[in-house]
């Protein structure tokens, strides 16, 4: 690597929200910016007015300060290079366009779309390229007075790259190793349209990377084929010394079947794609988020970095810090990532076990509070940590603590079939009188008398505490049963084991 501080981007255009694909791009410019001590930035490229989507900005930079992703400098943020936001740089690109025209790497072109329509309905395959162009209405084919009389009868144009035919164009990819692409199949791409006076992606993206000292330059693979018309444009400009190294990665697959992974693959089998709540402002329509279904950042963090890289270690479980330090671009596979949803339950499920029972019960809280319970956060947490290792949300923990909230109002029927025996009655009459006279009502107290009781008398254990689960919680499911009673207490207990008696035939 060269002596330049490493710069890198992540450079979106706010069109709705962001894809899940998006975030990984970006995770891996922050890992690698981490990584080599340099810095990350925030560009919007929002040069294509038609395709702007009111909230998309706002959208992606709450994504990131949800995920802990942090920018070094950008929108939002500001920096030496500001502003960030490509609608507001227009002034700059002009001077680039001109620097173009003036040594004749770009052309005028004045063909309206119904002129471009009819040269694509009878030219098979046409595109705008050296082989054509003699065909349109541009600055090559006319004489600069005429050009410079339609420009001041405000006639609308673009302005187009000349490629050069037959030369190799080579791409010196970290991740997919040099890939060499023909000018011959490129065409006279479109940088810049006086309509609205912007420049196009195109143009945009690489003025900026060179005045923001873009490094690298990691990026999803469907921006591989712009990258010749990138190389060339360096070229063009006399910027090759400092051009940016390339990094595409691999696209993000559906979880089966062949191709991209969509939004229509996570509504179908029931994942978010997003990394927020998503409302579309046009439609209305609302996509789902993976904050909203209850994954933690750090969660999400994980499981993105090991969609297409791998450190190649035994394990799957690495916190930021570890990534920063692993994070290689040579390691990035060059194939597609397949998406595999069970697996980001499963790294939900891990984080979750690594949290401390406070901060779990923490985050339960709110959601028992909705349900009308408050309970002191010491017995909260007791509870949360005997359940914790069963969850994959936190949402989860209703089903798996509900017992401790509400006495059971039915008794499941399967368990009552599989656990519930012709002595069960009289066991738990018996068992009732015993817990009744315990004055120290800890779990552990409570276990050694109930299991000297059942050995004594030669009763089957696992009859006794399953008719007295089913008594209790309403089936034969859940923790420890001395602990759940010990936090439910003696009178409560009693009158659980007493309801069920009354009903359970
Ligand atoms: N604006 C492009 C996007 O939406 C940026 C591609 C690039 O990183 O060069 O992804």
């Amino acid at each position: 690597m060269s002596d330049r501080r490493v710069r890198v981007r992540f450079a979106p255009s706010p069109t709705g929200a962001l894809h899940i694909g998006g975030v990984r791009t970006c995770l891996y410019n922050y890992l690698f910016a981490k990584k080599h001590g340099g810095d990350l930035l925030l560009r919007i490229e929002d040069t294509d007015s038609t395709r702007f989507v009111p909230g998309a900005e706002e959208y992606i930079i709450e994504s990131f300060k949800w995920l802990g992703i942090k920018f070094d400098e950008g929108v939002g943020i500001g920096g030496d290079h500001a502003p960030y936001r490509q609608s507001e740089r227009r002034d700059i690109y002009r001077k680039y366009v001109d620097i173009l025209l003036k040594s004749g790497n770009a052309y005028i072109a004045f063909d309206t779309p119904e002129e471009l329509e009819k040269l694509r309905a009878e030219i098979p395959n046409f595109q705008y390229d050296a082989k054509t162009r003699s065909m349109g209405k541009n600055s090559l084919t006319m004489s600069e007075d005429e050009v410079k009389a339609k420009i001041a009868a405000g006639e609308k144009y673009v302005v187009r790259a000349k490629v050069e035919p037959n030369e190799d164009i080579v791409i010196d990819d970290m991740v997919r190793g040099k890939v060499t692409i023909n000018s011959n199949v490129l065409d006279d791409k479109v940088l810049y349209k006086s309509a609205d006076d912007l420049p196009t992606y195109h143009l945009a993206n690489i003025v900026d990377d060179h005045l923001m000292e873009v490094t690298h330059v990691i990026r999803g693979e469907e921006w591989l084929p712009s990258a010749p018309l990138h190389v060339l444009l360096y070229r063009y400009f006399g910027w090759q010394d400092t051009m940016p190294r390339f990094a595409h990665l691999p696209l993000l697959l559906k979880p089966v079947g062949n191709g991209k992974l969509s939004k229509r693959d996570g509504d179908k089998l029931g994942f978010p794609v997003f990394p927020l709540r998503w409302v579309d402002p046009k439609t209305n329509e609302v996509s789902s988020g993976y904050r909203e279904s209850g994954y933690l950042p750090e969660a999400v963090v994980n499981f993105l970095a090991l969609l297409g890289w791998n450190p190649g270690l035994d394990r799957d479980l690495f916190t930021v810090e570890e990534l920063t330090e692993l994070f290689d671009l040579g390691h990035v596979s060059k194939s597609g990532a397949r998406f595999d949803y069970e697996k980001a339950k499963w790294f939900n499920h891990e984080y979750i076990i690594k949290k401390s029972d406070a901060e779990v019960a923490a985050m339960y809280k709110p959601l028992l509070k909705e349900k009308g319970y408050e309970i002191a956060d010491a017995t909260l947490e007791r509870i949360v940590g005997m359940v914790k290792t069963r969850i994959s949300f936190v949402a989860d923990l209703w089903e798996e603590t509900n017992f401790f909230f509400e006495a059971p109002t039915e008794y499941d029927e399967k368990s009552i079939k599989k656990r519930w025996k012709e002595e069960s009655p009289a066991l738990m009459a018996e068992l009732g009188k015993i817990l009744e006279g315990i004055s120290d009502f800890t779990s552990a107290n409570m276990e050694k008398i109930v299991m000297d009781w059942i050995e004594k008398n030669g009763h089957n254990t696992g009859t006794v505490m399953n008719s007295f689960r089913i008594t209790i919680i309403g089936a034969a499911r859940g923790p420890h049963m001395f602990d759940i009673i010990e936090i439910l207490g003696k009178e409560e207990t009693l009158r659980r084991l007493n309801a069920a008696l009354a009903v359970i035939k």
